[in-house]
């Protein structure tokens, strides 16, 4: 139910009841031979005030804010994993098997790292926190990996007299490294670290479920695992990143500094008013819609398909260009189309919409910016350089709807708004597609 926009409503409420179960299945099922639970003040207590803050915090965020709030639970997750490593190694230290202590301190470790780079993941994509480099970060980072094998193989081996100490530096060591590793990803790379993190809640998790011989916590956990590794290994394809860059923190901000922000001299660029996008786009054969960030922002995607709608009745074939990594987490443009009916076999994706821009006649871009910029295949100085984008500019004409020129996620500025085919129309999205019908009904 999940893999389907029109079920994965149905999917998620019986994810929750599943998961309601297996919570209650825990607490009165699986009581611990010769050590009954006892504490159920604490754990039902803990349970509602979870609930409550998730349940607010979800009915609460706006649907632009939803990319934060999917990284501060995937945190929360990692945070869960970690704690219940240390947990277990307090408790069960003296005889642990290697084998125990290897999933305690991989699921600490895997865990903390999660948990910090989601915290990190959620200051970024809420805009209070910038990227941050410094000379030497990947040799950094490689060293704190290698003490932090170097000291769990001391614990391990027992060769240690204060495995807590140890312990409690392995756990200051991987949250160093979730945040170090986060922290330099620049800009428009920051779709393929969010889904990593997600992975490693995933395998954290698993760790847990393999501590308690778990199934249904093990399956779980290399269930998200997996599905996190195939989505980072897809977002790598679509940015043209390698994944040992990503996970060492090598890739993205340190270029943004050479020749990203906005320049002065960028040219001219040309505007067309509301009645002339509307003649261009009523009397054109194909028009391609690029939707982007900035339509999720204006919540728009009713008043699009309205328009896609009026312009089909009109004769004209309209469809979506669709980028991997348009809008700010996986998925999000598919999605918030799905939420407007739009059907998805109007949906093109990266290669199949790259094939039809040049016999189209008029592109919309709404709201995209930097999965439309040329920069990606002809400037190598640009932090965008190699990432495969939609080749808007060939087509006929473009039509490029934003409130301004400022630039977006990456902070780089786009050349495609000064090429000869392309004319700026300004303003909100919802506002601009709302006029945009009406013009499309008078003519
Ligand atoms: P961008 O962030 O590049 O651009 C969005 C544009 O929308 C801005 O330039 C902005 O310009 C415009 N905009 C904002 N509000 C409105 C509005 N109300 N009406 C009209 N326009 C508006 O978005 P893209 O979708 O092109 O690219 C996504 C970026 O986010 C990429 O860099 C990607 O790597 C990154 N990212 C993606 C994630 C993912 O998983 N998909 C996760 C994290 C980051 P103006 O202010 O002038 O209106």
């Amino acid at each position: 139910m999940l893999s389907n926009p029109a079920t994965a409503r149905k999917g998620n409420l019986v994810s929750a009841a599943g998961m309601g179960i297996a919570i209650l299945g825990t607490l009165f099922l699986y009581q611990p031979v010769g050590a009954p639970f006892h504490n159920y003040g604490w754990i039902v207590g803990a349970m509602v005030i979870g609930t409550v803050i998730g349940s607010l915090a979800a009915l609460k965020v706006k649907m632009t804010e939803m990319p934060e709030m999917v990284s501060l639970f995937n945190g929360m997750g990692g945070l869960c994993a970690a704690l219940i490593s240390m947990v277990e190694f307090g408790r069960i230290a003296q005889d642990n098997t290697a084998m125990h202590l290897l999933s305690i301190l991989a699921g600490m470790v895997i865990g903390g790292v999660s948990f910090a780079g989601s915290m990190i993941a959620y200051g970024k994509l809420s805009g209070k926190i910038k990227d941050h480099t410094f000379s030497g970060q990947h040799i950094f980072n490689l060293v704190i990996l290698f003490v932090i094998l170097v000291l769990g193989a001391l614990i391990i081996h027992g060769d240690t007299g204060a495995p807590v100490l140890i312990f409690c530096g392995i756990l200051a060591l991987s949250l160093c490294y979730g945040v170090l590793f986060v922290l330099p990803i620049g800009g428009a790379d920051m779709p393929v670290v969010i889904s990593l993190l997600n992975s490693f809640t995933g395998v954290a998790t698993a760790c847990a479920g393999f501590l308690y011989n778990n199934q249904v916590m093990l399956t779980g956990g290399i269930l998200v695992g997996s599905a996190g590794a195939i989505l980072t290994i897809l977002m790598c394809k679509a940015m043209n990143r390698s994944i040992k860059n990503v996970l060492i923190g090598s890739f993205g901000g340190a270029k943004v500094a050479a020749g990203s922000t906005a320049t002065d001299d960028q040219g001219t660029y040309r505007e067309i008013s509301l009645i002339d996008s509307a003649m261009v786009m009523k009397y054109a054969h194909k028009v391609m819609i690029v939707p982007g960030y900035g339509l999720a922002v204006a919540q728009a995607q009713h008043a699009c398909h309205e328009l896609e709608k009026s312009l089909r009745s009109s004769g004209v074939d309209v469809k979506y260009a669709i980028h991997p990594v348009a809008g700010r987490m996986p998925g999000h443009m598919n999605v918030l189309l799905a939420e407007a009916d739009v059907s998805y076999d109007d949906l093109l994706e990266l290669e199949a919409a790259n094939e039809e821009f040049s016999s189209t006649d008029v592109v919309l871009i709404l709201g995209a910016n930097d999965v439309v910029n040329p920069a990606a295949e002809n400037d190598p100085s640009s932090p965008i350089y190699g990432m495969p984008v939609l080749q808007v500019w060939k087509a006929k004409s473009v039509i490029i709807n934003k409130r301004s020129m400022r630039p977006g996620y990456a902070g780089i500025e786009n050349q495609l708004f000064f090429l000869p085919n392309s004319s700026m129309l300004f303003g909100d999205a919802k506002d601009v597609l709302q006029k945009l019908i009406t013009e499309i009904k008078s003519m």
